[in-house]
């Protein structure tokens, strides 16, 4: 067992982090307060390569292995302070880039994957439904077979990246028979066809720079060449690629973690009460020690799916274990961060708030962590543990 990073990771996480803290992030306070989208900053990784990371060459990425991505994904989520640029980055990876990558056609990938590496696509993933969250199998956006297109009805929400999304990944039901599972089909669908409607734009607590919004297909015909997968296929699609979601989504976390305890232990040295250093009081120096531990077991998870998909082995279970603990490691140590910058933690200049309110979103997305809770369960071997409507 090998915990060391060769000095080709070494060099790019550090190239990576000078990158974000140099080029990303200068207007994040206003980012946030009007929930902007920071165009120039998704310019600015698009031109790094981030964008093409995990993407085989010959679709225009820089064929990263899996562990390599995890490393750099991290040191992303370290140099740069707006967490809502991360996450459309990626959202835009592993909630579209990689469905295309594993399920698409030769045609598919050559005609989509090198403009979302250079970033003049923008990616987004359309699953959730107003009346279907985590009951994904209830989805009830319908695709019809008419000739060479399927005709799309219905409406997602929740659609992160969706108001300046050009590609969807969107899962629909084209039928009603057989095995649930069976009943759905992934789609690629240009934001340009006919019948697709950006909705509302959601206002929401946390990773604000990150646009999310209501999409409507309205009769949009999507050619058959589309189809991600086979028709049916669909859930198998997700499922599949979820593992990805579910790990690599969660890289940045652990930077962020890092970041908010190099922020605590600064503070902690630097903020005198009672005639010494806050760090001398022991409240505050072992809530910074959690801080580290949660960092480095967070880490281990993740480099351990990196590893495993390095290896092209499956990952679901280490990847749902990294879900839940990542997103709720990173919940705490902001938590622990706001408490040890007292007053200054919850002003909204110094930022540490907003790392809060951001990092809230980790357990709901991907999936909520009560689900993830019971898909491992049922991955250890307790029978029924998560109630789909039909045993799986
Ligand atoms: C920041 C953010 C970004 C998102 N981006 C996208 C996106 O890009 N595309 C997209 O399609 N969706 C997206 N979503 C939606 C997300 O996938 C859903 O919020 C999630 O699947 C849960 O669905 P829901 O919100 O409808 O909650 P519900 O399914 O209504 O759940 C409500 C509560 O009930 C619990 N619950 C439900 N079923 C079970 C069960 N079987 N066992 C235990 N507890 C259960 C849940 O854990 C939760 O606490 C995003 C959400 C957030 C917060």
């Amino acid at each position: 067992m090998d915990f060391e990073l060769s000095p080709e990771q070494r060099r790019l996480r550090k190239d990576v982090i000078a990158f974000a803290e140099r080029e990303l992030g200068k207007d994040t306070p206003a980012d946030d307060r009007e929930a902007r989208f920071p165009r120039a900053d998704w310019e600015r990784c698009a031109a790094f390569g981030v964008l093409g990371w995990p993407v085989p060459e010959e679709y225009g990425g820089a064929g990263l292995d899996p562990l390599t991505t995890m490393i750099a994904l991290e040191a992303l989520g370290y140099g740069c302070r707006d967490n809502g640029l991360v996450f459309a980055v990626n959202n835009h990876l592993w909630a579209c880039t990689i469905h295309l990558l594993l399920h698409g056609s030769d045609e598919v990938k050559r005609a989509y994957l090198p403009s979302l590496c250079a970033g003049s696509l923008i990616g987004a993933q359309a699953l959730s439904e107003p009346e279907a969250g985590s009951d994904l199998l209830g989805i009830t956006t319908v695709a019809r077979r008419d000739g060479d297109v399927y005709r799309l009805d219905g409406t997602k929400c929740f659609i992160s990246n969706g108001p300046v999304a050009d590609v969807f990944v969107v899962l629909a039901r084209t039928g009603d028979e057989g095995r649930k599972q069976n009943q759905l089909t992934a789609f690629v669908v240009t934001a340009d066809l006919p019948g697709v409607v950006k909705k509302a734009e959601l206002s929401k607590m946390g990773l604000r720079s990150t646009p999310m919004g209501v999409i409507e297909f309205d009769g949009t015909p999507v050619p058959a060449a589309n189809v991600l997968g086979r028709e049916g296929g669909g859930y198998g699609v997700f499922t599949s690629s979820i593992e990805w979601e579910r790990s690599f989504m969660f890289a940045p976390q652990v930077g962020a973690m890092e970041r908010l305890l190099d922020a605590s232990v600064r503070h902690a040295n630097s903020r005198e009460q009672f005639g010494r250093s806050i760090g001398n009081f022991q409240a505050v120096s072992h809530e910074i020690a959690d801080m580290k531990i949660r960092l480095e077991l967070a880490r281990m998870l993740l480099y351990r799916v990196g590893w495993l998909k390095r290896e092209g082995r499956l990952a679901l279970l280490d990847a749902t274990m990294a879900k839940i603990f990542v997103s709720e490691s990173l919940v705490r140590t902001a938590m622990a961060a706001v408490e040890v910058h007292g007053a200054r933690g919850y002003l909204t200049d110094e930022g540490i708030e907003r790392e809060l309110r951001d990092a809230l979103a980790g357990p709901i997305y991907a999936g909520t962590n009560a689900v993830q809770r019971g898909i491992l369960g049922e991955l250890i071997g307790v029978r029924g543990a998560l109630s789909t409507g039909e045993p799986r």
